[in-house]
């Protein structure tokens, strides 16, 4: 199964032979999936995109949610559901097809991590930050970066990514950083010197993509760039203690003297900040997405506990109580998703999706919040214990309000769409 044994991939070749699609190089990549085509179903899916989230959804019902509680307890990613990401092909989501990936369109894209954060969102985030050094190295990269590390970030998830941006005292503003990397003429090398904060992937990570300030004293000079981890210099520091998300290793990475050839300078000097930002929107459809999918994963726990727990004679579903809440939650799922929807549908239309992704990252975030809220009350006292998933779940939907941009700063963006500053 996967990436290596479907080596000529053609839908209709293996759908004749196995009509189980086992990896994303089963999908036929000739299907247009457009509205032209009539080929979108009810869910505003394509056929392709329905029977990818089938597939994931099948990956993280039965690899991911069973071993989710264990890995959360014992803080310790779970390798074994990464290389199943690998043989399914999605460590490749976001890589072109001309170095092993699916090059996946946005709509896949957020599927993908919505179905994921359904069975495990630590899983899901380190996902998705591996596809945002992926996305950097297939933008930005020089065709021997891409030779050199896309194939095998794509077909066996390792080097697994890194994105490096924020830093102790810069968070919401990266533009604060004061990691540098100054250019040394005489070994045509940019030598790092600071400390980034919050990586995901600290640990397990290979490479990573980071951001600094090619001049120290001037804040527009931030440019990207590719530094492996076990150059010199590349230092990880201690794994965060977390909330939720406790699966996930994120940890500070510090460089201290941390030598890069020039060629590895990504983009132009000043230009990191910008590239950075683009690749983010990006970014913030896929962790809205996952909130759904914490939020979907909520309230499917609370809608079968709800029909099978009696209180006063009969289930508690029964209660009209319990129905609203019920309704609520699924409405403020269904919304989130539409939001998610649109972000990604402008995306493909080549509009300007910065505002609509921020929108979906908000509204998402916040039913992530509210439905696991209210899954665990409708599981009263036992919600409460590590014995049932909306636990951890409540815990875990804390992060979508922070990372990749805060609540705050979503509708920051927002009204800077509206107002024009
Ligand atoms: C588990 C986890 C994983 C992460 N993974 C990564 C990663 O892989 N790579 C990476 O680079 N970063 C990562 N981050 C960092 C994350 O993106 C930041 O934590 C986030 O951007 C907020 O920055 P901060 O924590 O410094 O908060 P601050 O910026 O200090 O914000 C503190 C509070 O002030 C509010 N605030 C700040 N400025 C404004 C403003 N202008 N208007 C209104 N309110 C404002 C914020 O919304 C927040 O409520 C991760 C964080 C966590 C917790």
């Amino acid at each position: 199964m996967g990436v290596a044994e479907a080596e000529e991939p053609s839908g209709e070749r293996a759908a004749a032979s196995d009509p189980t699609p086992r990896s994303l190089t089963f999908f036929p990549r000739e299907t247009e999936p457009s509205v032209m085509t009539g080929a979108r179903v009810g869910s505003s899916l394509t056929d392709e995109q329905e029977a990818i989230r089938e597939l994931v959804r099948e990956f993280a019902v039965e690899e991911l949610r069973p071993g989710a509680g264990e890995a959360d307890e014992a803080e310790s990613f779970p390798e074994d559901a990464w290389d199943g990401l690998a043989e399914l092909g999605l460590t490749g989501l976001t890589v072109p097809e001309a170095y092993g990936g699916f090059d996946a369109d946005e709509t896949t894209y957020a599927v993908v991590n919505e179905e994921l954060a359904y069975g495990h969102l630590a899983v899901a985030t380190a996902l998705s930050v591996h596809c945002l050094a992926t996305s950097c190295i297939a933008e930005f990269g020089s065709e021997a970066q891409r030779e050199r590390w896309l194939p095998e970030m794509a077909a066996a998830g390792r080097p697994v990514g890194m994105f490096c941006l924020s830093e102790p005292h810069a968070g919401s503003n990266p533009a604060e950083m004061s990691t540098t990397a100054e250019y040394d003429p005489e070994t045509d090398e940019y030598v790092l010197n600071g400390e980034k904060q919050w990586i995901t992937n600290g640990k397990r990570g290979g490479v990573a993509i980071v951001f600094a300030r090619a001049d120290a004293g001037e804040p527009d000079s931030i440019t990207q760039f590719l530094v492996p981890a076990d150059a010199e210099g590349f230092e990880v520091g201690r794994k965060e203690e977390k909330l939720g998300l406790r699966a996930s290793d994120t940890t500070g990475i510090s460089f201290d003297g941390c030598r890069v050839p020039a060629e590895n300078r990504l983009t132009e000097e000043g230009k990191g900040l910008s590239a950075a930002f683009r690749t983010l929107t990006g970014g913030r459809i896929g962790i809205a997405a996952q909130a759904v999918g914490v939020a979907q994963a909520a309230l499917d726990e609370a809608t079968s506990y709800a029909a099978e727990r009696e209180q006063f004679g009969e289930p508690i579903a029964e209660i009209q109580t319990i129905r609203h809440k019920l309704a609520e939650m699924a409405t403020d799922v269904s919304a989130a998703r539409l939001l998610v929807r649109e972000a990604c549908r402008q995306a493909e239309a080549g509009e300007d999706n910065r505002v609509a992704a921020s929108k979906a990252k908000y509204r998402a975030s916040e039913a992530a919040m509210s439905v696991t809220n209210e899954a665990v009350q409708i599981h009263g006292g036992y919600g409460y214990t590590t014995d049932f998933d909306v636990e951890r779940l409540y815990r875990d939907a804390k992060i979508t309000e922070i990372y990749e941009g805060t609540t705050e700063i979503q509708k920051t963006i927002i009204a800077r769409g509206m107002l024009g500053k």
